[in-house]
């Protein structure tokens, strides 16, 4: 048996350092053991999905040297790779559960839905969809279905009993089938829900261990039954820990830069990142800090991976980074390095007509122009200090930019500067203050050239890095403001 595994990431946001992270551990797997290793796009929905999200995903997992053997960019004999080219595949599959009677029509709307939900909630009855539609008789389901009522498809679930799979570092995991929902499985729109394409993928694609991140172990009872119902063979489990902060919670991008485009555009090398991921719950046999890609595949064993949740500390990737940089790049490879990353007539031109209209001396162009070559800048809150803001008022400007930024679809500067205008209409201020704090979280000084300027040369995941850092500089947000933040936001945008 040729072992094949996959990372499957859903092209919906920043490339995120938990996609390398389980990149790199079935890349790892997959290599020890002589096998291929699988990229895969899961744009079921297609609401999130963004081609540029994808471009970014396959940029910065090839910037990090995790190479697919197969994968939509590159093809292969199981293709195609991204889930929203094979509709008729998951049609046909449905059609399969459904003849067989292990999936059913289901007509119950929205509202009756919210409803149960409301009525589950009070009288604490358990949770999920009750079943309504699996009493409907054939006619019904056919008179419903010709009438063209919207319908989506569920899978049954046994009613009683208990799921038992197994999983590579956990061994075996039990879970109540009366827990388990009845989990829809086609949308009303005909699109395949994670549920289905991933396990009528996984087979088609010949994987044979399924190695990604503990959130999904709930779904494994579903996709278990959904292997039984297709009469298939599941692919080994293995469920790995979740990357936290430090402070141990769920790494989240309020309190850590998550996206691996920040990291390289902050100057961190792509060993030093694939380095300091392998020793997320993993170590080599002699327990050494630094190794290359080779090196870990060379030394892989899946058991060794640990489940206390392993903290994802950038100061400890910066010391890594900076012994890389120290101890294993000559200075003309230095010099290769940072050609390669910003200091070049590419990026630099990108900015210079704006520092040209600004300095009186070739040397004012290096202080002028740093925060173009920075990651997270000196700030501190005096910085933010104006006469007609409050300091509370800076924090929602931030805030609200952020949130607003974070929707863009498409990172340009016509876009974001009309957002910022509105926003500012929306919240009162006058453009020239609401910009103050702006221009400090993102060029460190209010005397820069046009910060929109700034914020497309830098990008969106090193711009909003920056607006968060600056709300952190302020004291970040606590879970009371995070929510009356939230409902002014709301209503902001409603008017
Ligand atoms: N599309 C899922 C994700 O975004 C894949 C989960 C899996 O590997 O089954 O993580």
């Amino acid at each position: 048996m040729t072992v094949r595994t996959r990372v499957a990431p859903s092209p919906t946001g920043d490339p995120h350092v938990g996609t390398a992270y389980i990149a790199l551990f079935n890349m790892a797997f997959a290599k020890s053991q002589g096998g291929q290793f699988l990229l895969r796009i899961e744009d079921t929905d297609q609401a999130r999905s963004t081609p540029e999200s994808e471009q970014q995903i396959l940029d910065s997992l090839r910037w990090l040297g995790l190479d697919w053997d197969e994968g939509p960019d590159n093809g292969g004999s199981h293709g195609p790779y991204r889930q929203s080219e094979r509709r008729d595949i998951y049609d046909q599959h449905a059609k399969i559960l459904i003849d067989k009677g292990h999936a059913f029509p289901c007509f119950c709307s929205s509202e009756r839905l919210d409803e149960l939900r409301k009525e589950q909630e009070i009288s604490k009855s358990g949770s999920g969809y009750d079943g309504r539609c699996l009493h409907l008789s054939e006619d019904d389901v056919q008179a419903k279905v010709a009438a063209g009522e919207s319908h989506v498809i569920r899978m049954k679930i046994p009613a009683e009993g208990k799921c038992v799979f197994n999983d590579m570092l956990r061994g075996n995991i039990e879970i109540d089938w009366t827990q388990v929902d009845m989990q829809v499985l086609v949308k009303a729109d005909g699109m395949p829900t994670y549920h289905l394409a991933n396990v009528v993928d996984d087979h088609l694609m010949e994987i044979t261990h399924v190695i990604r991140g503990e959130e999904w172990i709930n779904s494994a009872p579903k996709h278990q039954l959904l292997y039984e119902y297709f009469g298939w063979d599941m692919p080994v489990l293995c469920h790995m820990p979740l990357l936290r902060n430090p402070d141990k919670s769920k790494l989240s991008k309020r309190k850590n830069p998550t996206s691996i485009t920040y990291y390289r555009d902050a100057g961190y090398l792509p060993e030093a990142l694939v380095n300091y991921l392998g020793r997320m719950g993993w170590s080599m046999p002699d327990e050494s800090e630094k190794f290359n890609l080779d090196a870990m595949i060379e030394n892989f064993d899946i058991t060794r991976v640990s489940l206390g949740g392993p903290i994802f500390d950038q100061e400890k990737l910066s010391w890594l980074n900076a012994s890389w940089i120290r101890e294993d790049l000559s200075t003309e490879q230095f010099a290769d390095r940072l050609h390669k990353w910003l200091l070049n007539s590419d990026y630099v031109m990108k900015f210079l007509p704006q520092a040209q209209g600004r300095v009186e001396t070739l040397a004012d162009f290096a202080p002028m122009a740093s925060f173009m070559f920075s990651g997270m800048l000196d700030l501190s809150e005096e910085d933010f200090v104006h006469k007609k803001l409050e300091q509370a008022d800076v924090k929602k400007v931030l805030q609200f930019t952020l949130w607003r930024l974070e929707q863009l679809r498409q990172w340009n500067k016509s876009d974001i500067f009309n957002e910022i205008k509105t926003l500012s209409k929306e919240m009162g201020l006058k453009l020239g203050d609401f910009n103050h704090p702006i221009f400090v979280a993102i060029a460190g000084t209010p005397n820069s050239w046009s910060v929109m300027d700034s914020m497309e040369i830098l990008g969106a995941d090193m711009t909003r890095a920056r607006l968060r850092h600056a709300i952190n500089v302020l004291g970040g947000l606590s879970k009371k403001e995070t929510k009356r933040f939230d409902k002014e936001f709301r209503v902001l945008g409603a008017e």
